[in-house]
């Protein structure tokens, strides 16, 4: 028996859903339809600072404009749920505890202070990417570092602490990527990313690898911007073991602006002539506001057709297609 195919889309509630967004949306869901497979909707909503409220509620709005349903979403909920990572801190902890244990990560008590101070000593010293690396993490506050009774100390007495993932000093990660073939990266690149932020959160990294897991996602389809986020996933994959189930990858070439000059972003919507935003966006944290697709009279099923044929076509010279035929 072949596995069910299960794709997800997984969109931060930030701010508003853009072109870029719901076409990554669009992929996963046709995917999922062309390999009668199930496309679910998680929101990854563990960064507080960037949270903005009524995102989430735009990001369903615009969906079922488009009419781009999901089996399970946080608004119909399945097997694998929850779908809101704020909802489910404590698990996330038990991960990455449990990589603690397998001396895959370890507790960090640094202040921002002393980051920044590490940045300005790696700076002066002319170091290009400064980072809190197995070379750094030396100089650094942590458990590596600290007696094992000064570490429970420190815990003990609620000191605040993150868990950052200790990347090995001298290995090759590979992976394929459905679209850009072989990826190897050496871990000299990488540095020790935080998985369990000082407020109790997980970071995307971290939260992002379990859910997949625990949802049985088979593919993990997104925009190419979190490519040099792979290899860590791979890692993390391996050390939590689940290695031989580990999602295959598809890294969509970025939307950019005309003159190809970097990512398409929100504020290019008017230099273009046309909206980025599928719905008219208020934005409730800063009142900024932005013109969406629907208000300007565009059809749901033109915008649909315009993000499937970017970059793509079928060869011949039909300009709409309905979503069955895509
Ligand atoms: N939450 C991430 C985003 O906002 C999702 C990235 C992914 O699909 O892994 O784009």
């Amino acid at each position: 028996m072949t596995q069910e195919v299960r794709v997800r889309f997984a969109p931060s509630p930030t701010g508003p859903l853009h072109i870029g967004g719901v076409r990554t949306a669009l992929y996963n869901y046709l995917f999922a339809h062309k390999m009668g497979g199930k496309f679910i909707v998680r929101i990854e909503d563990t960064d507080q600072a960037r949270f903005v409220p009524g995102a989430e509620e735009y990001i369903k709005e615009s969906l079922d404009w488009l009419d781009i349903q999901a089996d399970e979403s946080p608004w119909q909920p399945g097997e694998t749920g929850p779908y809101r990572q704020s909802e489910r801190k404590p698990d996330y902890m038990q991960y990455a505890l449990d990589l603690v244990k397998k001396g895959h990560a370890y507790y960090a008590f640094d202040t921002p202070e002393d980051l920044e101070a590490m940045r300005e000593r790696l700076t002066a010293a002319r170091v290009v990417q400064p980072q809190y690396n197995n070379i750094t993490r030396t100089q650094m506050k942590n458990s590596l570092t600290l007696p094992e009774d000064e570490v429970e100390r420190r815990l003990a007495s609620g000191e605040p602490y993150v868990i950052r993932v200790k990347i090995p000093r001298q290995e090759e990660v590979r992976l394929k990527d459905l679209i850009r073939g072989w990826v190897v990266v050496h871990t000299s690149t990488l540095d020790d990313k935080v998985l369990m932020k000082s407020d109790g959160m997980p970071t995307y990294h971290l939260a992002n690898i379990v859910d997949d897991h625990l949802m049985g996602i088979t593919h993990v389809i997104r925009g190419e911007e979190w490519l040099p986020s792979a290899p860590l996933h791979v890692l993390l994959y391996r050390y939590l073991g689940w290695e031989n189930s580990m999602p295959e990858f598809a890294h969509l070439p970025l939307l950019l602006k005309p003159d190809g000059n970097g990512k398409l972003s929100k504020r290019d919507g008017d230099k273009l002539g046309f909206p980025v935003f599928p719905l008219d966006w208020k934005n409730q944290k800063d009142g900024s506001s932005a013109p969406g697709f629907r208000e300007q009279g565009y059809l749901p099923e033109a915008l649909l057709n315009f993000l499937a044929f970017l970059g793509w076509n079928p060869g011949d010279e039909r300009e709409l297609f309905t979503k069955e035929e895509l």
